[in-house]
């Protein structure tokens, strides 16, 4: 352990030794550390509140007040049977203890009464621990699954100093407020509704707005790149995923696939059970699996794993990814070495199967729409593919006021043997792929043994206004889907040649994306981004119809805006466009309408006077057309005083 995860891991133990001491009948699972603090799961018939939690840390400080030492002591797997029982703990704690497999040492970890099954590491007195909270109360399964019993989940943060602490507290005050599901409820972005199904997110008319403006803003600039647009189904057949290798080996995270209705009534005739019917969904048939072992130059597909042609059943796959479909659009056609790259790119839909306690507003779902690319390269473009990928991201994040990412560079594990491909092929790609990094000119790490089997890979990580990080999308080159479609090329020597391919989706998803950038802004977008740009406030009767003629003017010129003709008093209506964020509010009253001005109310710079309302206009569309942030007025103005 890390001395952070040290001292997070000792602040859980005296966690569950105070919450002991406070209800002797808890029950408890686990309580290891996580990035950004621990938490214990325990089993309580009380349902804790908040008030609970107060009490529990005021008898964690009386813990960490007593100056326990952590001591080790290490035991036979029957002697940490019989502590475990003494304790009354076995519940939870046998079956953890289970999971440590033999031949590996077991310990527990004493401070004061309490006594925990535990690897370690800890600090070395309970006195360490000073700066610490309790954060949270959720719920989570047992081993993270469904079936078993939901126990509570308390959360904490513990730093080494007071001062990390606060900081860190404030970070998390700052980031409820941005929490996309209350700003995107608040600002009527998204919705997902129970009869639709969980982790399904409907985008209502607001947050398509913005959606639509960032596809069209990556759009262009993947035009600008030479990029070709596709379109492509959102089911495939299931012989395609076996090509690819998607299926069944990740069928855990995959919905379960479509039988065809004929097909069905005839299993239903033949009295064919779920389990042969998931047999024969996920059998190859000889001739497949003698394919894809000739391409690949193994046993890939094991003989147990085909069944003879009329035991096997088609069906489909709601698709977990683009790149088959991609793929076969390239296999389409014969290609020279003279049109690579090609670069095929789709706001693709996919479908992954996420625990239901996993999902999380729109950064987990079940149903998503990536940004994703596929590029089809000879060996010698790669270098080159990867710069351009990346210039793509940093343009894109720039634009977006997050320029503060980092990155991170999947290498292979030298150690392991469980990579496709050449390895001269991998050392040029890994090289290109640490070169193509230091061209962004930012910090970077190399982890080896985080490539994909399949190639090495490049991964962003977003710093958001308030310090948080963000894990995006990746690069990855890729030789092993080439292999098993058979892709190719014809060389400058006329012989058939195999492609590498680039797979990047640099943003993840459009959902997951729109998530993040809902609380980078706090909901407050910048003018091009914004659902309504600006809002027509006129103070009374008299000027709506000066309200109507500029809304007219507005909407003419591109611009999203809306008039305010509620009979609500002025301040309210000015109150109402700041709780919706509108960029900009336009007071109208009847000294502006004789000299064709507004009263300008900037969201970010406060009030601005009154202007003529020709260059307002102007001075909107050009903030759109360059796709500007707001300058926060906190921000002081170049050339003021
Ligand atoms: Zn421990
Ligand atoms: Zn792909």
């Amino acid at each position: 352990m890390t001395p952070l995860e040290e001292l997070r891991h000792s602040a859980s133990h005296i966690l569950a030794t105070a919450l002991l001491r406070l209800y002797p009948d808890a029950k408890l699972d686990i309580g290891p550390p996580t990035d950004t603090g621990f938490y214990y799961d325990i089993d309580l018939d009380h349902k804790l509140t908040m008030e609970d939690l107060a009490r529990i840390e005021a008898e964690m400080r009386k813990v960490a007040e007593e100056n326990q030492p952590f001591l080790r002591k290490e035991v036979s797997r029957e002697e940490a049977a019989a502590i475990i029982r003494s304790r009354g703990q076995e519940r939870y704690k046998l079956g953890r203890l289970a999971d440590i497999p033999e031949g590996e040492k077991i310990s527990f970890y004493q401070n004061g009464e309490f006594m925990d099954l535990c690897a370690g590491t800890h600090l070395r007195y309970s006195s360490k621990v000073k700066a610490f909270r309790l954060l949270s109360i959720a719920g989570a399964y047992h081993r993270g699954d469904e079936k078993n019993k939901q126990l509570q989940r308390i959360y904490g943060t513990a730093f080494p100093t007071k001062e990390e602490l606060a900081r860190y507290l404030q970070q998390v005050e700052q980031a409820k407020h941005r929490d996309h599901r209350k700003v995107g409820r608040d600002l009527r972005l998204f919705v997902i509704d129970e009869d639709v199904g969980q982790g399904l997110i409907l985008w209502t008319p607001n947050g398509s707005i913005i959606r639509q403006e960032l596809q069209n803003f990556i759009g262009e600039e993947l035009r600008k790149q030479g990029y070709s647009q596709v379109f492509t189904p959102h089911i495939g057949k299931l012989d395609l995923y076996k090509i690819s290798g998607h299926f069944p080996y990740y069928k855990e995270s995959q919905f379960t696939p479509v039988v065809e209705n004929q097909a069905l009534a005839g299993l239903l005739t033949e009295g064919c059970s779920c389990a042969d019917m998931v047999a024969r969904l996920e059998a190859f048939s000889s001739h497949m699996a003698a394919q894809i072992n000739a391409r690949t130059g193994r046993e890939t597909i094991t003989p147990d794993r085909v069944k003879p042609d009329p035991l096997l059943l088609e069906g489909f796959m709601l698709k977990p990814m683009n790149c088959p479909h991609h793929i076969k659009i390239y296999a389409s056609q014969p290609h020279s070495y003279r049109d690579l790259p090609v670069r095929l790119a789709e706001f693709g839909t996919v479908y992954r199967w996420e625990q239901s306690g996993e999902l999380n507003g729109m950064t987990r779902v079940r149903g998503f729409t990536q940004d994703d690319a596929h590029l089809f390269c000879t060996e010698d473009q790669v270098a080159q593919e990867l710069l351009g990928c990346l210039a793509l991201v940093k343009i894109i994040l720039t634009t977006l006021g997050m320029s503060d990412y980092r990155v991170r560079v999947g290498l292979r594990d030298p150690d392991s043997n469980k990579y496709t491909g050449l390895k001269e092929n991998w050392d040029k790609a890994e090289a290109a792929c640490r070169e193509a990094v230091k061209t962004l000119g930012g910090a970077y790490t190399e982890e080896p043994g985080e490539a994909a089997f399949y190639g090495p890979k490049i991964d962003f990580v977003v710093k958001d206004v308030i310090g948080r990080e963000w894990q995006l999308g990746t690069v990855q080159v890729d030789y092993n889907l080439p292999i098993r479609f058979d892709l190719s090329y014809s060389g400058a020597d006329n012989l058939p040649h195999r492609p590498v391919m680039i797979h990047r989706a640099p943003f993840g998803s459009m959902e997951r994306f729109c998530g993040v950038l809902i609380e980078h802004f706090g909901g407050d977008f910048p003018v091009w981004l914004s659902p309504e740009q600006v809002r027509l406030i006129p103070i009374s009767e008299k000027t709506i119809d000066y309200g109507r003629e500029l809304l007219g003017l507005l909407k003419a010129a591109g611009v999203r805006a809306s008039l305010d003709e509620h009979n609500d008093k002025l301040g309210a209506k000015i109150r109402r466009a700041e709780m919706e964020k509108v960029p900009y509010a336009l007071v109208l009253g009847a000294k502006e309408a004789e000299a064709r001005s507004v009263s300008v109310r900037s969201r970010a710079r406060g009030d601005e006077g009154v202007v003529p309302f020709d260059p307002f206009l102007a001075r909107v569309q050009e903030e759109v057309r360059l796709r500007a942030l707001s300058e926060r007025k906190s921000r002081p103005e170049p050339g003021a005083a």
